[in-house]
C-alpha cells in the first residue's frame, strides 16, 4: 500500500502561505511590492480591522492583461524571472511568483486591473485559490486588489492573529517600511477610513523621512552619503544626542528593498561607538545601492534577508559613511527657551501675592540684602579664532577617508571668548552672537579618552609613592588576575598584597591617587557585568573609567587656563560628546534671549 501522497496544489499553496503570509501586514508588503514592480507612481494602501477582514491596494502601474490576470494566482507565475541567469541579478521586489498564489489560497480576493493602453479591464474573483468569476469591466489603468477574510479557511492561523489594534500597528509599520524605501512613489496609507500617512513621491529621501518618521526625528537626522567600489550609501542617521531606547527606528534598504541586516546594524552602531550610552541606539534610514549581482535576495520567501557577496566592503562603506557624517556634525545643540516658559515668565500673575505663603510674603517685604560682590575670575580678554569642523558634509569615497578627517577648515574670522565658569560646572563662552555652555567634566573626559585611545597600548603610568591597598571580593580578585595584561597595558600595576589584599602600585598618569580605589572598583564592576565584552570593548570600558576619574570634576573651581584648553577643543569641533554619549555643550543664541526679553518678537 502506498503511503506517499502528492499534495494538492491548494494544500501546497496553503503550506507555502505560512512562509509568505504570516499576518495581514505581510499581505500589505507583498501587494505594495507588486505595485512598485508594476512601475506605479501612486499607491494607496487601505485596511480595516487590523487588515484581517479587508485590505485593498490600488496602484497606477502597468496593469495586467486579462490573460495574465487569469494566471497571476498560480504558483510560480511571475513576469519577473525567465531563466536561471535571471536569478543571479534580481532587480525587482518580487521574482518567486508566490505571493498572489499564497495570499489567494487563504482569503477571498477581488482583482480589478487594466493594462496600460487597453480598452477595458478585467475583474477576477478568487476564493481559496480558485477563480470563481472573471468578467470584463471598466476601470482606470492600473491594478486594485482587495483581500477579504484572510485565513478564513485556516482557522489555526486565524487564531494566531493578535488584536486588531496590534495587527493594525503591524500593517501601518509594513506600509511605512515600503513607502520609506520608495521616495519616488507617492504612498497613501488609510486605516479604518482615516489617513495615517501620505508621502509626496517627489523622489527626495528627506521628504519621505519627514512624512513618515515625523518632524522631530527628521530634524535630528544628519544626512550621509558615501560610495566605495560600486557600493553606494545614502540616507540619514540620528545625532548621538537623540538616541533611542531600542532599534525600532533603524531602517535599512538594499536596492529599494527593506531588509533586516545584523551586518548593517553593527556597521552603524560601530560608527557611534563611544558616543552612545550602552542600551541606547541610533535611529537611521539608510539606503544601500549596489549591483544586483552583488547581492542575493533569494535567502527566504519573505525576502527581507539578503546576502552580500562582499560583506566586508558593505560593512566598511556603511561604517565610514556614517562615521564621516557624525564627525562632520558641526553645531552643538541649541538651547531653546520653550514657549510655555516664556509665557509663564512674561505673563503678569495677578494672583501672585494671594498664592504666596504668608511667611514668604513677609520675607518679600524685607529690604533686599546688599549684593554680594562676585569674586572676579581673570577672564581672557582676547578673542580667539574658532577652528570649526567642516561645514559641508564630507562625502566618503575611497582614498578621501583620510582627507575627510584632515580637511577641518580653519575659519579664522569666527572668534570666541571664554567668559569664565558658572555654577562650578559650566564654562561660559561667547562666540559671535551665541553663548556656548560647556559641561567641563564631560568635555575634559572626552579629551582624555580620545588621547588615551590615540596612545594605543602605550599609556603613561605613574608609580605611586605609597601603594594603595584595596580589599577586593574574591570575585573581583579573580577579575583582576584574569585581566592583568589589560590593566598593565592601561597603566595600572596591581599585585596581591598579603593574604587577600591587593596593592595598586602604579596608575595611569592622568589619574589622581585619591581616585585609584574607586576607579579599580568601577573597572571590576564593568568587567564583571561585561563578561561577553570583546577585548576591544573591555579596553574601552576601562578607558572610560580612567578618563572619567582623571577629568576635572564638576563642583570644583578650576583654573581659567585649564578651562580655556577645554573651550579650545570644543570650539574646534574636536569634542562633541562625552564617552557615554552625553553632549558636552549647548548653544544659546542672542536671538533666543532677545525673544525671551521681548526685544524682538
Ligand atoms: P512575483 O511578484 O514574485 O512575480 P506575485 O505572485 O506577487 O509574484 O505576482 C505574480 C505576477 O502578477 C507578477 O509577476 C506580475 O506580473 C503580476 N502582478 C501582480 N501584482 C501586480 C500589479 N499590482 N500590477 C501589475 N502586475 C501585477
Ligand atoms: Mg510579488
Amino acid at each position: 500500500m502506498t503511503k506517499i501522497n502528492i499534495l494538492s496544489p491548494l494544500l501546497a499553496d496553503m503550506i507555502a502561505a505560512g512562509e509568505v503570509v504570516e499576518r495581514p501586514a505581510s499581505v500589505i508588503k507583498e501587494l505594495a511590492e507588486n505595485s512598485f514592480d508594476a512601475g506605479a507612481k501612486k499607491v494607496s494602501i487601505e485596511f480595516r480591522n487590523g487588515g484581517a477582514t479587508y485590505i485593498r491596494i490600488t496602484d497606477d502601474g502597468c496593469g495586467m492583461s486579462p490573460e495574465d490576470a487569469g494566471i497571476a494566482f498560480m504558483r510560480h507565475a511571475t513576469s519577473k524571472l525567465h531563466d536561471e541567469k535571471g536569478l543571479e541579478a534580481i532587480g525587482t521586489m518580487g521574482f518567486r511568483g508566490e505571493a498572489l498564489a499564497a495570499i489567494s489560497a487563504v482569503s477571498r480576493i477581488e482583482l480589478i486591473t487594466r493594462e496600460k493602453g487597453a480598452a477595458e479591464g478585467v475583474k477576477v474573483t478568487v476564493q481559496a485559490g480558485d477563480i470563481i468569476d472573471m468578467t470584463p469591466c471598466g476601470c482606470p489603468e492600473g491594478t486594485s486588489i482587495t483581500v477579504r477574510d484572510l485565513f478564513f479557511n485556516t482557522p489555526a492561523r486565524l487564531k494566531f492573529l493578535k488584536s486588531d489594534r496590534s495587527e493594525a500597528t503591524a500593517c501601518t509599520a509594513a506600509a511605512l517600511r515600503c513607502a520609506l524605501g520608495r521616495p519616488e512613489v507617492s504612498v497613501k496609507c488609510i486605516k479604518d477610513g482615516e489617513e495615517v500617512f501620505f508621502t509626496p513621491g517627489d523622489g527626495r529621501a528627506d521628504s519621505a523621512v519627514y512624512s513618515l518618521l515625523g518632524r522631530d526625528i527628521a530634524n535630528s537626522m544628519l544626512p550621509c552619503n558615501g560610495e566605495l567600489d560600486g557600493v553606494e550609501v545614502n540616507g540619514f542617521v540620528s545625532s548621538p544626542a537623540l538616541s533611542r531606547g531600542n532599534r525600532s527606528m533603524q531602517y535599512f534598504y538594499c536596492n529599494g528593498r527593506f531588509i533586516k541586516s545584523a551586518l548593517l546594524q553593527s556597521a552603524v552602531e560601530q560608527a557611534y561607538k563611544n558616543t552612545l550610552l550602552t542600551g541606547r541606539y541610533p535611529a537611521c534610514a539608510l539606503f544601500i545601492a549596489l549591483k544586483t549581482s552583488a547581492v542575493d535576495v533569494n535567502v527566504h520567501p519573505a525576502k527581507t534577508e539578503v546576502r552580500f557577496s562582499d560583506e566586508k566592503k558593505v560593512f566598511d562603506v556603511v561604517y565610514q559613511t556614517v562615521k564621516a557624517s557624525l564627525d562632520g556634525e558641526a553645531q552643538p545643540l541649541e538651547l531653546k527657551i520653550s514657549e510655555s516658559t516664556q509665557r509663564a515668565v512674561s505673563s503678569p500673575r495677578p494672583d501672585f501675592f494671594r498664592s504666596m505663603p504668608a511667611q514668604s510674603y513677609r520675607e518679600s517685604l524685607k529690604p533686599a540684602p546688599p549684593p554680594v560682590s562676585p569674586r572676579r575670575e581673570p577672564v581672557s580678554p582676547s578673542l580667539r579664532p574658532i577652528v570649526n569642523a567642516p561645514l559641508t558634509k564630507p562625502r566618503f569615497s575611497p582614498g578621501n577617508v583620510e582627507k575627510t578627517v584632515e580637511s577641518v577648515e580653519k575659519i579664522a574670522d569666527l572668534k570666541y571668548r571664554v567668559i569664565g565658569e558658572c555654577l562650578n560646572t559650566y564654562i561660559l563662552v561667547e562666540t559671535g552672537d551665541e553663548l556656548l555652555l560647556i559641561d567641563k567634566h564631560a568635555a575634559h573626559e572626552r579629551m582624555i579618552f580620545d588621547r588615551l585611545k590615540a596612545q594605543g597600548g602605550q599609556i603613561m603610568s605613574q608609580t605611586v609613592l605609597t601603594p594603595v591597598i584595596i580589599k577586593p571580593t574574591a570575585e573581583d580578585a579573580e577579575l583582576l588576575e584574569q585581566n592583568t595584561a589589560l590593566l598593565n597595558d592601561l597603566g595600572f600595576e596591581i599585585e596581591p598584597y598579603g593574604a587577600a589584599d591587593y596593592a595598586i602600585r602604579a596608575l595611569p598618569d592622568d589619574m589622581e591617587v585619591s581616585e585609584a580605589k574607586a576607579a579599580v572598583e568601577e573597572i571590576c564592576d564593568k568587567l564583571r557585568r561585561g563578561d561577553k565584552l570583546s577585548a576591544d570593548s573591555a579596553r574601552d570600558e576601562v578607558l572610560h573609567t580612567v578618563a572619567c576619574k582623571a577629568a576635572i570634576k564638576a563642583g570644583r573651581r578650576h583654573d581659567i587656563r585649564e578651562l580655556e584648553r577645554i573651550a579650545d577643543a570644543v570650539c574646534a569641533g574636536e569634542v562633541k560628546y562625552c564617552p557615554h554619549g552625553r553632549p558636552v555643550s549647548v548653544r544659546l543664541s542672542k536671538g533666543e534671549l532677545d525673544k525671551f526679553f521681548s526685544r524682538i518678537v
